[in-house]
């Protein structure tokens, strides 16, 4: 099987476009696609590619159904996959059930955290969430008579620590945030954040679905109690993901899907549950997707995501300085020479023009970028804007391919001129 891609390339990206054959097809000839989309979904290299084929080809039959061969050879199959995941994050192999991905992981925290809130209660999450980290919390705070307390960002898309001091208290049952924004790109004081939720008695969802493909995450030292993350951001197949319930806290949470696999026993009139992580994996599971997400991680590992993290970080403050210099652009979120730590992601738009006509501007010259309000409106409306292009980089992408888009949003703004 190859490595594809986890190798540097000689045009400065850390792994060569060239092993993920999206990319090589895209860019035979001059002026090749620079996908800069990454955030919403990164391209697959061969190797995620090839272990799904191989698991259909190989592998495929039911896990955990069959007394058969294959079915014994897809249990394995999925069993080594979820091992390989929870490796990647830093936890056990148990702490870990597939999802499809990080909206499926939140929705089931949420659900499945209902119980817990009484009339009164808080939620705690940041302005920054996705709305894949809002919507279930305002419904269950809702229904519970519960209410949603925000945590607000500086100016650099950061918590500071009085906002933590300031928000999390005694009312608080749930703090839920975002790792890493996947509009700004800024790392959250997650540490920190945890420690307050603990010494308040609450517990804590980190959405970890940009953090997953950007950073070295450790979910034990982090000591959240739960996380999700999704297959598709970190290199691998769409429809897969996970939900990590820490060792003690996995009790707490009620199954959102009931149905086959989940269940110990079923009577005429009742039911007893398997324990975690089967509870959590009603239904005939993703198991190629699971393979699939597997692969993916090993690829990042060997990549090392310390590398992955320093490659990403550059690139953003490359961009953020050329955008920075260019009076047509306007920049939201981290500078490009502000202390804090940030992810290969960065949000502006070109002064005069709507972020949806810069990115088509954008993307006749060949460069994917996103507008939109990116599925967080309530950040979006906090930095002033109805709308912001977004920049999201993987580790295919190049300083000439930075170079390139700033050309592109330069070239945006004379087109509108
Ligand atoms: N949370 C964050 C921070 C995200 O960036 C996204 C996707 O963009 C999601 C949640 C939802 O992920 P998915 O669409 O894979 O379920």
């Amino acid at each position: 099987m190859t490595q594809g891609g986890a190798h540097p390339s000689p045009s400065g990206a850390l792994a060569a476009p060239e092993g993920f054959p999206l990319l090589a097809h895209e860019a035979a000839g001059e002026g090749g696609l620079v996908y800069l989309d990454s955030a919403a979904t990164t391209q697959k290299p061969a190797c995620v590619l090839e272990a799904v084929d191989a698991f259909y080809r190989t592998n495929n039959a039911n896990p955990h159904r069959g007394a058969h061969r294959l079915g014994g050879a897809a249990t394995e199959a999925l069993e080594a996959a979820r091992r390989d995941v929870a490796r990647f994050v830093g936890a056990d192999a148990d702490e870990v059930a597939f999802t499809s991905g990080t909206t499926c992981a939140l929705n089931q925290l949420a659900y499945g955290l209902a119980g817990l809130l009484r009339p009164g209660d808080e939620v705690a999450v940041s302005l920054l969430e996705h709305h894949s980290n809002l919507v279930p919390w305002l419904t269950v705070a809702k229904l519970a008579g519960a209410k949603v307390r925000y945590l607000v960002p500086d100016r650099q898309g950061r918590v500071p620590d009085g906002e933590i001091d300031r928000a999390v208290g005694s009312r608080t049952r749930i703090v839920a945030v975002s790792h890493v924004s996947n509009v700004l790109g800024c790392v959250q004081p997650v540490e920190r954040i945890v420690r307050a939720a603990h010494d308040a008695g609450a517990l804590v969802v980190l959405d970890c679905a940009q953090s997953v493909a950007h950073l070295p995450v450790d979910l034990h030292a982090l000591g959240a109690d739960f996380a999700a993350f999704s297959g598709h951001k970190m290199y691998g197949p769409m429809g897969t993901g996970a939900l990590y319930a820490r060792r003690g806290a996995a009790s707490a949470l009620g199954p959102l899907l009931r149905g086959g696999g989940m269940v110990e026993a079923v009577f005429e009139q009742g039911f007893t549950f398997k324990g975690f992580p089967a509870v959590l994996e009603a239904g005939t599971p993703n198991a190629a997707g699971a393979v699939g997400m597997a692969a993916a991680a090993r690829f990042l590992e060997a990549l090392g995501m310390e590398a992955v993290h320093a490659h990403g970080e550059a690139l953003a403050r490359r961009m953020a300085a050329g955008l920075a210099a260019m009076p047509s652009a306007r920049l939201y979120g981290p500078g490009p020479d502000g202390a804090e730590e940030r992810c290969g992601i960065v949000a502006f738009n070109v002064r005069g023009v709507g972020a949806d006509l810069a990115a088509r501007a954008l993307d006749r010259r060949n460069v994917a970028v996103r507008a939109g309000a990116h599925c967080a409106q309530p950040l979006v409306r906090h930095l002033g804007a109805e709308a912001v292009c977004r920049a999201s980089t993987g580790v295919y992408t190049s300083e000439r391919d930075v170079d390139r888009s700033l050309g592109a949003v330069e070239a945006a703004r004379q087109d509108a001129a």
